[in-house]
């Protein structure tokens, strides 16, 4: 089967709300490639090694979470940013990036899919007052220690987390994937056991401490592999077009 990419990104655009999400980088359709798709590469990042993977799959097109063109980043298009839109361009691949709307979907989204991968069942947005705020409160089925609760993420995720154990039993648990350690702040106010993430800072530390609130850091790109990855088979159930995952591993 073969797919439009007009009609992959006119789909895209609809199934993710892209318009309705106020973003820090264009969400769609990002470096256009050829107008007919028969394969496609999805990825966490459009990083170099992920577009070398992609040409040597003879991909059409890639989709990623973190894609190019960030508020605040040089305009220019020189250096590492030159080589990865050259590979695209030289290739004809596209590149389509879905940001916070990846973040925030109800059943493709970062933050689901990681409560769906570690068994917490969701009950709420992290403060239901504001939604400018990404990230989700749930519950686990029956209370854990920090340290089970950690072992969990450890043999999900596949990596060792940083993890600050107050001592006290885990059941209600806040989350956002990726860099969310600057929301640690409305899981204390939500009252959660425990916040998890994917990035810890130095001040971190002192405010799940301080905060006695159990932090548990998981990796930014390990939290954020399964929005993109759920996303991908949606998408080859609904066209049956050939597409793969690529997992470039990044310990941060
Ligand atoms: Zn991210």
């Amino acid at each position: 089967m073969t797919i439009a990419l007009a009609q992959l990104e006119q789909y895209l655009n609809y199934y993710l709300e892209s318009s309705q999400i106020k973003d820090y980088c264009p969400n769609g359709l990002q470096v256009e490639g050829k107008s007919e798709i028969n394969k496609i590469v999805t990825g966490v990042t459009a990083c170099q090694a992920l577009i070398d993977a992609a040409i040597s799959q003879h991909a059409d097109a890639i989709i990623v979470h973190h894609g190019y063109f960030w508020r605040g980043e040089e305009p220019v298009i020189t250096g590492i940013k030159r080589h990865r839109i050259k590979a695209l361009l030289d290739n004809d691949i596209s590149l389509l990036a879905y940001h916070l709307p990846l973040d925030v979907h109800p059943l493709v989204g970062n933050n689901v899919q990681l409560a769906n991968l570690l068994g917490i069942t969701v009950d709420k947005t992290l403060n239901p007052d504001d939604h400018s705020i990404i990230g989700l409160q749930g519950h686990l089925p029956r209370e854990l220690s920090v340290s089970e609760f950690a072992e969990k993420v450890e043999q999900a995720l596949g990596r060792k987390p940083m993890v600050v154990d107050n001592g006290k039993p885990v059941q209600r648990v806040g989350w956002c994937t990726g860099g969310g350690q600057g929301y640690i702040d409305q899981a204390v106010l939500a009252g959660v056991d425990l916040f998890l993430t994917g990035e810890a800072s130095e001040q971190t530390f002192h405010s799940a401490v301080e905060n006695n609130i159990s932090f548990i850091s998981a990796g930014h790109h390990a939290t954020e592999r399964y929005g993109i990855k759920a996303l991908g088979e949606h998408l080859e159930n609904l066209y049956d077009i050939d597409i793969q995952f690529i997992d470039i591993n990044n310990p941060f």
